[in-house]
């Protein structure tokens, strides 16, 4: 049975990569990857030789029904992002969706996702979660915070350095000055850093540092 293999590469120490995925990129006929020179530079640091075929938010919809076609005739096919799981802010919803709907076999391996540590990091409850990805950049990013501002639970985003100090500071119109927050930088690299403090804090912390690297922002909810 034709089975499609979500893997989840690492978000930055290289160690994090499971021996599961090393052996399913050994197996796989060939690969879909969003950046294809970023995954040949991953298989030969592994010392493996694949197939890579591109694969991402620009072609996705014009290649669904090709790659249905191509994963059915094989026993395993995978699919990677550039880094971290497939499908969490990245391409691959909708080529699982059409794989299920076909009849194909579909697996997520367990790995790589930059939310988890930061959200079990940031010392909030995580318990009970929500994972909000991207806010959009303006139009309706304003309604998303108002909303967000009243949830219970934890709430994780992901944003980019340039954009971190503004959106703490639009936060704090609707969350308050002193809703508790942790910014997570550059998970598992050299550069990792977490920031604890109130909403305010570090928003004067990131205008007078303006920061490098990836982001999450962890903001704790009304609960608890
Ligand atoms: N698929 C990925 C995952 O599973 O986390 C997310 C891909 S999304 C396009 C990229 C965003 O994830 C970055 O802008 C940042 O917000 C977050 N991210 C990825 N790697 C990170 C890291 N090492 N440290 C902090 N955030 C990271």
């Amino acid at each position: 049975m034709a089975k499609l293999a979500l893997l989840p590469t690492p978000i930055g120490n290289l160690e994090d990569i499971t021996l599961r995925t090393i052996r399913y990129f050994n197996e796989t006929a060939f690969i879909y990857a969003e950046d294809t020179r970023m995954t040949k530079r991953l298989l030969d640091h592994l010392g493996i030789q694949k197939k890579i075929i591109p694969f991402h938010a620009h072609n996705e919809h014009k290649m669904l029904e090709k790659c249905i076609e191509a994963i059915q005739g094989e026993e395993l096919v995978v699919l990677v992002s550039d880094a971290g799981t497939p499908g969490i802010s990245d391409p691959g919803f909708l080529l699982v969706r059409a794989a299920i709907q076909n009849s194909i076999q579909v697996e997520c391996l367990p790995g790589p996702t930059a939310f988890v540590p930061a959200l079990v990091a940031s010392g909030f409850p995580c318990e009970k979660f929500v994972y909000e990805g991207f806010l959009p950049h303006k139009k309706g990013k304003q309604t998303r915070l108002k909303i967000l501002s009243q949830e219970e639970r934890t709430v994780v985003l992901y944003e980019s350095p340039h954009r971190l100090a503004k959106t703490l500071e639009q936060m704090q119109e609707f969350f308050g000055k002193t809703r508790e927050v942790c910014v997570a930088r550059e998970i598992s690299k050299f550069y990792e850093t977490y920031h604890r403090g109130t909403l305010e804090e570090l928003t004067n912390y990131f205008i007078n540092t303006p920061p490098k690297g990836e982001i999450v922002v962890v903001i704790k909810g009304l609960g608890d």
